[in-house]
């Protein structure tokens, strides 16, 4: 089946990502969140993307923004899904949320519409589970940022079917994009490895061995790594890493993914990284 319109759940970090890198490979894409503020800013800062993108990555320049904003169909109606052919899921990360939007979804999506789920964490058979129609629902964990990525994480849920996976990979590939095909458990193979480092790498701060500094700068100059665990804690959202320890904690009842207290007073303080300006680095007024 080749996918000419898709619905994107969710217009923040990783929805306006998705969107994005839908439109600039000419797909139709229906954008939905819970607010029009919200959808405003999303729309502002796609296309602010699209503008600079070119100044980090010359092959990825574009001149025709405006024609790719013009794919997008920005709105809070979740009636207007009636017709999507497949939806990317990429709302907050806390099971109620998403699955409530699930719900949704299965009421008013096409019968044959494929939903893929864009979580850190949660598995892909509980989401498949909200929904009447489990063989068509598949992890996509797409990396940030999303249209400077090129490979994503797919993950075959208990029920997930062959027809859904080759699908799914072809629009993938639509995307310009490449991918693994795993199994599900929580956390798959990437946060279930990458939310215990970054999580010790906050306990290493709180208890004042290093400097968040010190810290990536052993990750990236000891290990060449391109960025060290707190910077890529700022990048994914502090908020984000720590719905998916909690996620993680409650999966496997695993003491060892117990979140820092460090990382949860920064989210009661408002810190959430790259996303709002102030994380374990400053990034300017967002
Ligand atoms: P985010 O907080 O930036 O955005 C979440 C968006 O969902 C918000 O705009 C919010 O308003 C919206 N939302 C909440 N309830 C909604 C509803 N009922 N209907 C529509 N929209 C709703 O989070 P994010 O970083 O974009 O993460 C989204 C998902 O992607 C999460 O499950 C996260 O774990 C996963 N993920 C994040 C990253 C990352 O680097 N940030 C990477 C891969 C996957």
């Amino acid at each position: 089946m080749n996918i000419q319109t898709v619905g994107v759940i969710g217009a923040g970090v990783m929805g306006k990502g998705v969107a994005q890198n839908l439109a600039q490979t000419k797909h139709k894409v229906v954008l939905i969140d819970i607010s029009e503020d919200i959808l405003e800013k999303a729309k502002s800062d796609i296309t602010n993307n699209l503008r600079f993108q070119g100044f980090f990555n010359k092959s990825k320049q574009v001149d025709n923004y405006e024609e790719i904003i013009a794919n997008i169909q920005f709105t809070t109606d979740y009636g207007s899904l009636d017709a999507v052919d497949f939806v990317i899921e990429n709302v907050i990360e806390k099971w109620d949320v998403k699955e409530n939007v699930y719900h949704d979804l299965d009421r008013l999506c096409k019968k044959d519409c494929i939903f893929a789920c864009n979580t850190s964490a949660i598995s892909i058979t509980r989401l498949g589970s909200a929904t009447n129609r489990p063989s068509q629902v598949i992890g996509t964990h797409f990396m940030n940022p999303v249209p400077l990525k090129e490979m994503v994480e797919v993950i075959r849920g208990f029920h997930t079917s062959e027809d859904t996976i080759v699908t799914t990979k072809n629009l993938l590939k639509q995307m310009d994009k490449d991918c693994v095909v795993v199994n599900d458990m929580p956390g798959f193979v990437s946060n279930r490895v990458l939310m215990l480092t970054v999580n010790e790498a906050i306990f290493l701060v709180m208890d004042n061995v290093a400097s968040a500094e010190d810290v990536d700068k052993i990750f990236r100059s000891c290990f060449g790594h391109k960025m060290g665990p707190l910077e890529t804690a700022d990048l994914i959202g502090l908020d984000t890493i720590l719905y998916s320890l909690d996620v993680l904690y409650e999966s496997y009842n695993d003491p060892k993914f117990r979140p820092c207290p460090l990382l949860k007073k920064m989210v009661d303080a408002g810190l959430y990284g790259q996303k709002n300006g102030k994380g374990f680095y400053n990034h300017g007024n967002n």
